[in-house]
């Protein structure tokens, strides 16, 4: 097939907002397709080069590909400049240049037409050109592939290859797309995606051979697996009742989620949205190398930062080291992480994600060698569990997990077999300082709100975070008529206004910030209460927010003496 039917598609794709419409428009290509063409495809339609764990990368940067479009088209970086502004989009804005050019007027008149296989070889080609001269046969290859594309075919290629497609068709929706199109029940296609971790070779199988192409699928190592999702629960209480009357509690631990696999001595970890952060923690690859027991395993555990004496940090310091790619020994060493095993998903060539949570935990237990697991009790005590949350929390974690004792790990799926229980910090009662109005159905109301802390000493509201979370689309509309009446002045966007408004805000965590010049931003702050009934002088001041986030680190280093 040509590749100017899946560009066409993608046109049509991005005009469409109806879900339904979208995935037969899918599912009707896809079954137009040649065997061979499904994978590569389903993969560029996802903004994909590469089926999603083919190791291959093209290394083409924004700044080489607009400099050959340039070269191309003779366009300026001015030229680019105003079509970014005008569309925010780099595939969009090549599409502009292209049609202002002869080149691109030209193209498909003088060419044979690209298809999909021909992009996927080219795109190959372009993967594999290493060692000397590499730079150059890339930008040929690159170069000779756009001079024979249209406009649109452009706009599609250059999306591909900088890996940002943007049409809301995401995983899901090309999950139902794969089931329309070559009648597979829905839930064996999620299936078969959830364990060979791509849809575009489920929907290569499905096409080959229907249902049994993907009836006997298992893990394949290496490959994460969409992580097991928690629902909130408001106390222990709760998760009890939800569980039978009996349940496992642990400690929620405020790190970073990973999923460990391992075979013999080979190692990889992959993060929460199923990045490859190997490199990014030599240490804990050491750690499990020497430690973990079988053969062959994936296992899920959280990292969590620790301080220069031995406590906890808050959650941004472990981010410096998913962050850097380079200097990782020394930043190890700055930050040094510790790492707590949860559950155990594959282990000697098995999966184990249709055996019970506490056998799971058994299992896991033996094969972690000196690991540390999260804290557990199993209890159907409410009181107890009350107190095991306290001393959570005054250990400085977040707050517990309940897991349902004979429950299945179920990859990708936000159940009640977990349940997450967070203590809130207490909350702050803030001013309302600026307001933008929001996007899509909000576009026409101030939804997204600035948040200020008075500052005792200078009078002044200083930012804190911002938030469109909490009220209501009744209560938004009424803000946004007070804001209007104390608006002081205008900037595109955004409305500044006289602070009057106060509000009281939850928030998970305050960290450190250049952001904003108060030196500190709430993490997750959504508002609880439109506080009427107090006036912005009795709001939370600048210097208790501070005392708060001091506060913070007593609690964290009171985790370390224990
Ligand atoms: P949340 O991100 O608030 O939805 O909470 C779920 C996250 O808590 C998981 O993705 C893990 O990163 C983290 N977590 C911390 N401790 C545990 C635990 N004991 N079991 C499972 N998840 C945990």
């Amino acid at each position: 097939m040509e590749f100017k039917e899946l560009a066409n598609l993608c046109e049509r794709l991005e005009v469409t907002t109806k879900r339904n419409l979208m995935t037969d428009m899918v599912a009707d290509f896809l079954r137009r397709l040649d065997e061979r063409e499904v994978e590569p495809a389903v993969s560029m339609l996802l903004g994909r080069p590469f089926p999603r764990w083919d190791p291959r990368t093209l290394d083409i940067s924004w700044a080489t590909l607009s400099m050959i479009i340039q070269r191309l088209t003779g366009a300026t970086w001015k030229d680019f400049s105003e079509a970014f502004r005008n569309t925010g989009d780099m595939g969009a804005s090549a599409k502009i240049i292209f049609e202002r050019s002869r080149i691109g007027r030209q193209a498909t008149l003088l060419e044979r037409p690209l298809t999909i296989l021909e992009v996927r070889s080219i795109l190959e080609a372009i993967s594999e050109a290493s060692g000397q001269g590499s730079r150059e046969k890339k930008e040929r290859l690159i170069r000779s592939l756009l001079s024979r594309a249209s406009p649109v075919e452009v706009k599609y290629l250059v999306k591909i290859m900088i890996g940002e497609m943007r049409m809301g068709l995401q995983e899901g929706l090309m999950e139902v797309a794969v089931s329309k199109a070559f009648s597979v029940p829905l839930k064996k296609v999620q299936l078969a995606s959830m364990l060979k971790g791509d849809v575009a070779e489920v929907a290569a199988l499905c096409k080959k051979e229907g249902l049994k192409g993907i009836s006997n699928l298992s893990f394949t190592l290496f490959r994460p697996i969409k992580p097991m999702l928690a629902q909130m629960a408001e106390s222990p209480m709760e998760a009890l009742k939800e569980h039978g009357g009996r349940t496992a509690f642990e400690y929620k631990l405020d790190g970073a989620r990973i999923q460990i696999h391992k075979l013999g001595d080979k190692i990889r970890i992959f993060s929460r949205r199923l990045t490859d952060v190997t490199k990014s923690l030599p240490d804990i690859i050491d750690f499990i190398r020497r430690e973990v027991r079988p053969e062959n395993a994936i296992m899920e555990g959280e990292v969590i930062a620790i301080g220069k004496n031995g406590n906890p940090l808050p959650f941004q310091h472990l981010m410096r080291r998913f962050r850097r790619v380079y200097e990782i020994e020394k930043v190890s060493e700055e930050v040094p992480v510790k790492l707590y095993l949860f559950d155990i998903l594959y282990m000697d060539g098995k999966s184990l994600i249709e055996t019970p949570y506490v056998d799971r935990r058994r299992i896991l237990e033996e094969a972690a060698g000196e690991i540390p697991l999260t804290k557990q009790i199993i209890t159907d005590d409410a009181a107890e569990a009350k107190r095991f949350l306290e001393n959570a929390v005054d250990g400085g974690h977040e707050g517990l997990m309940a897991k349902r004792l004979n429950s299945p790990y179920t990859p990708g799926i936000r159940g009640k077999h977990w349940l997450k229980i967070k203590k809130t910090l207490e909350p702050l009662d803030l001013v309302i300082v600026a307001a933008e109005y929001g996007t899509g159905r909000r576009h026409r109301w101030l939804s997204d709100y600035y948040l200020a802390a008075r500052d005792e000493i200078t009078g002044e509201f200083l930012t804190l975070g911002k938030t469109f979370k909490g009220l209501t689309d009744q209560e938004i509309e009424e803000m946004t008529r007070r804001l209007k009446e104390i608006a002081i002045e205008e900037r595109g966007h955004l409305v500044l206004v006289k602070p009057k408004i106060v509000v009281e805000v939850a928030y998970n965590e305050i960290q450190k910030s250049p952001k904003y010049k108060s030196g500190m931003a709430l993490r997750f702050a959504r508002i609880t209460r439109i506080r009427d009934d107090k006036s912005p002088d009795e709001a939370d001041t600048i210097q208790r927010v501070r005392q708060i986030y001091e506060k913070q680190f007593a609690r964290k280093a009171k985790f370390q003496e224990t």
